[in-house]
């Protein structure tokens, strides 16, 4: 089966991350149309995973904009479509990985007669999309797709009330190589040093673009509430960027975190590319997302690190911490409520060992990759023609 991956982003996100580990699969009967150049390109390069950009621009991404909009303003969509008809006549399957990928996979699909697969890795719901947007996305995937892929069960749940087809979607979880997430010690404590930590703090990593929804500022309001006793054994890491141009966000964050007298407390790393040794250098991983988020792909991350982690109890993160036993769920944009159980987790060392230790064999098992190539590789074989 020969695939032909679409995916708008020429920025490596969360559904590009999953992409690529999907695509190692296909490496040799795959191509990756991106439509927007950028460094997911230099990533799916480096693993050998075929990539061609269909346009060099980027695209205007805002929940509010109009996709047809944002896809005609980089050259049009006709250009788009062009390209993406001429493609497909060397595949068999086309693959949406995003949405705006699924305006072009539908109409590629209805001209060129592939079919078409839609991996659904968003919230559709008025919070994170605008009223036009959900009923293209809705309309399509009903009426193009093959099958749906959802990456996890809120996902799944919203994409039904927003009227999607129940029947086309199915659950497939984030898949993750655990062999990635293994670490050296000596390299660990070495960054550690490197990034200034004195022995004994207790460093909270934060792993996320920074952006108003994904919640970098809850940490920050919970952290300055701690009594000044905790307060000050802690450091806090902020690591990602304003990959979609939030910008004026990261400045308030930066004047907040001045403003609270949490300078020496608070460093902004920008965006890495060496997760697993900045998570297993922290003592906790905090995941404080303001809205449900459809997966997250970092607190899996976290568990197969052995950092142990608290996530916003909301969309997928529900699904994947059993709390208590594979982590601690917190009320999402509760800054209060957060402050009291990073106090309370500082004094149970032990039990913090213990949950990490938990949620990475529970992780491995229920998360590896292999398992979600395999569902993944079953719902594409469905949708070919006999
Ligand atoms: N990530 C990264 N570098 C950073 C920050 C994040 O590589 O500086 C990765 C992170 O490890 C995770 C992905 O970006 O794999 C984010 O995925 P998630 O599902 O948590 O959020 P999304 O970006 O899809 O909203």
């Amino acid at each position: 089966m020969r695939i032909l991956f679409l995916d708008q982003s020429g920025k490596p996100g969360g559904a590009e991350l999953s992409l690529m580990d999907l695509a190692q699969a296909y490496r040799d009967r795959c191509l990756v149309a991106l439509f927007e150049d950028g460094p997911f390109r230099d990533r799916l390069e480096q693993v050998q995973i075929p990539v061609t950009c269909l346009a060099a621009q980027g695209m205007k991404v805002s929940k509010d904009s109009s996709w047809w909009q944002s896809l005609g303003s980089i050259g049009g969509l006709l250009s788009l479509l062009k390209q993406c008809l001429r493609l497909s006549r060397d595949y068999d399957l086309l693959y949406a990985n995003t949405s705006k990928a699924l305006v072009l996979g539908a109409l590629t699909s209805k001209l060129s007669g592939r079919p078409l697969v839609y991996h659904l890795r968003d919230i559709l719901s008025r919070e994170h999309f605008s009223r036009s947007n959900l009923r293209i996305a809705v309309t399509l995937a009903n009426s193009c797709a093959s099958a749906i892929i959802a990456n996890s069960q809120a996902t799944r749940d919203a994409f039904i009330q927003a009227g999607g087809n129940a029947e086309l979607c199915h659950v497939v979880y984030n898949g993750f190589d655990p062999a990635q997430y293994k670490t050296n010690a000596e390299e660990v404590q070495w960054l550690r040093k490197e990034l200034g930590i004195p022995a004994g703090q207790f460093v909270i990593g934060h792993f996320s673009r920074l952006s108003p929804w994904k919640g970098q500022h809850v940490l920050i309001d919970a952290v300055a509430q701690m009594v000044p006793e905790l307060r000050s054994r802690i450091t806090v890491l902020l690591v990602g960027s304003a990959l979609f141009g939030e910008d004026d966000y990261v400045e308030q964050l930066q004047q907040r975190v001045e403003q609270l007298g949490l300078g020496e407390r608070v460093q902004f790393l920008g965006f890495r590319s060496d997760i697993s040794q900045l998570m297993t250098a922290c003592e906790l991983v905090v995941h404080s997302s303001t809205s449900p988020e459809p997966f997250g792909r970092v607190i899996v991350e976290a568990m197969l690190c052995g950092t142990p982690v608290v996530a916003a109890q909301a969309g997928g993160a529900v699904e994947l911490i059993e709390p208590e036993a594979t982590g601690w769920l917190a009320p999402p944009g509760d800054a209060v409520g957060l402050s009291q159980l990073l106090e309370r987790l500082l004094g149970e060392p032990e039990l913090l060992e213990q949950v990490a230790l938990q949620a990475r064999g529970v992780s491995r098992d229920r998360f590896h990759l292999h398992q979600t190539q395999q569902q993944v590789e079953q719902l594409l074989e469905r949708c070919l023609p006999l």
